[in-house]
């Protein structure tokens, strides 16, 4: 892929990936193609401070992940978040990746929309764009105009229509074809005994399968 600037960019995913499936596949060739990135970096999160309810143990949403991003060229897992105990924040994590990775490439959070619209109740949320660009696409119904007015302030300051040649500070939006799927519904087809293959990457099904995941509850917490 040929990349207009010089400064590399890396997109960072972040998720719980309970399970991964193929809205967050489509998000990272989205925004890959559409911004255009270098990188796409998955971050299965650790203990996520915002979702309800235990997450699938880590070891299971780290190895599904692995295998969705298999080799897929230019993606790759980071796994910072789940090495890290405690809460995960995602401004501490950008601030790693900075102070890890220098300050000139640029680093690019992708968010679906519904997670744009609750950006103002983040942790130092303000803070997030020192550290990258945030670049958002459409997922299902959430709109501009119902966004938080907090968030609405920070799209209107720092929104852009392409992302500049600068590390971090911008706000643009990507587009992608619609897939209506979440992890949430996945979760509830699989414990209802359903086999969603078409929502699922392949290898990720088959580890569903051999570990016996989502139905009974029995790898949750
Ligand atoms: P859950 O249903 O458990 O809340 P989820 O399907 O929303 O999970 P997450 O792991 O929380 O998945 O999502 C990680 C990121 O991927 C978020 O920024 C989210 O907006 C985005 N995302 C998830 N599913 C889709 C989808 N179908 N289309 C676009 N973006 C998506």
């Amino acid at each position: 892929m040929k990349i207009p600037v010089a400064r590399k960019r890396i997109g960072l995913l972040g998720g719980t990936f309970d399970p991964i499936h193929v809205g967050h596949l489509a998000l990272a060739r989205a925004a890959q193609q559409a911004l255009p990135l270098d990188e796409v970096r998955f971050l299965p999160t650790g203990h996520s401070w915002q979702k309800q309810g235990a997450a699938t143990a880590a070891e299971h949403r780290l190895a599904m992940t692995r295998l969705a991003v298999g080799d897929t060229p230019g993606w790759t897992v980071d796994t910072r978040e789940i090495d890290r105990a405690g809460a995960t924040y995602t401004v501490d994590t950008l601030r790693e990746l900075r102070e890890a990775l220098g300050p000139d490439l640029a680093l690019v959070l992708l968010l679906g929309s519904d997670q744009l619209r609750n950006l103002a109740t983040w942790h130092r949320y303000r803070e997030l764009l020192q550290h990258a660009h945030i670049a958002a696409t459409q997922r299902g119904p959430h709109r501009l105009a119902e966004f938080d007015p907090l968030v609405e302030v920070l799209v209107a300051t720092h929104g852009c229509d392409a992302l500049p040649d600068a590390p971090a500070g911008a706000i643009v939006f990507f587009r992608m074809p619609p897939v209506p799927v979440s992890a949430t519904v996945l979760r509830e087809a699989l414990a209802r005994g359903e086999r969603p293959a078409e929502l699922l990457p392949a290898p990720v099904l088959d580890y569903i399968d051999r570990h016996h995941l989502y139905q009974d509850g029995a790898a949750r917490g």
